[in-house]
């Protein structure tokens, strides 16, 4: 059993790649089982095996308990939490050979409060991995690219996890756009040269040059893999990445 989780900021298609990247190993002979973890929800394009609204709702919490939107949210994932080894077993008991698991919409809620990686270790398997998705229209500029690194790399300290780091949306954007964006995660000199043009924000631009540094210091984020979660293209990309998580190795080019 391998236990995917799908993160990622608001709106980035996390619920999206789940529909489709559930088709795509449907089609090619795997059992999967899809769990929503998204107390706050309010429609998902996919049939879910489990799904938390039916174990806490993020609107009867408001109702209830007088919260705001953000607020019902964080007390549905606490609750959650609590409730991880019952719904670990429920997942077990389907019995699929792939899991994979939407998260929250607001990734912050989740996945930068400690009960988010309690919920995410709590509910792995004998093997599992995070599926970072980045948006490539706010990656496409040279300081929203090093932003989405940094929320990719936060993540994978959170969540001390094997991550494949997506690129989506990429059927908004030219060819040339993404093949930009993915220059710059292997040529530091072009991102840093893209990062310095932006003469309009100098302080913004003096700061994403440091950050950037500080990311090729670091020097392990690998290149993302370039997909649409719409249209389907690259899933054999991130499939192929996947099965050699699985199989052992976390590294990937
Ligand atoms: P989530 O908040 O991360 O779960 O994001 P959703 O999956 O709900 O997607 C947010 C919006 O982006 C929806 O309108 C989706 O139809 C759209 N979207 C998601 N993936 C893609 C993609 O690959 N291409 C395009 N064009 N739109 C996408
Ligand atoms: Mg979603």
């Amino acid at each position: 059993m391998f236990t995917v989780f799908i993160v990622g900021t608001a709106g980035s298609g996390k619920t999206t790649l789940v529909s489709t990247f559930a088709e795509w190993l449907e089609n090619n002979q795997y059992d999967v089982a899809i769990v929503n973890l998204d107390p706050a929800v309010e429609y998902v394009p996919y049939i879910p095996d489990i799904d938390i609204r039916d174990v806490v709702s993020a609107r009867e919490l408001m109702r209830k308990y007088k919260l705001g939107p953000n607020g019902s949210i964080i007390a549905a994932i606490d609750m959650l939490a609590v409730r991880a080894q019952e719904i670990k077993s429920q997942i077990m008991d389907i019995g699929a050979n792939y899991v994979l698991i939407d998260t929250p919409g607001q990734m912050e809620l989740f996945a930068f409060r400690s009960v988010g990686s309690v919920l995410i270790n709590r509910l792995s398997m004998d093997r599992s991995a995070v599926v970072f998705v980045i948006d490539a229209t706010q990656a496409q500029t040279p300081s929203g690219y090093v932003s989405s690194m940094l929320l990719a790399l936060s993540t994978q300290f959170r969540f001390n996890m094997p991550q494949v780091n997506v690129l989506n949306k990429i059927d908004l954007l030219d060819r040339s756009v993404v093949d930009e964006i993915l220059e710059w995660s292997e040529e530091t000199d072009l991102l840093r040269e893209a990062l310095m043009s932006n003469q309009a924000n100098k302080l913004e631009a003096d700061l994403s040059v440091r950050l950037s540094d500080i990311l090729t210091a670091i020097g392990t984020i690998p290149r993302p893999i370039p997909i649409s979660a719409k249209t389907g293209e690259g899933l054999d990309a991130l499939y192929r990445v996947l099965h050699n998580v699985y199989v052992g190795g976390s590294d990937y080019d």
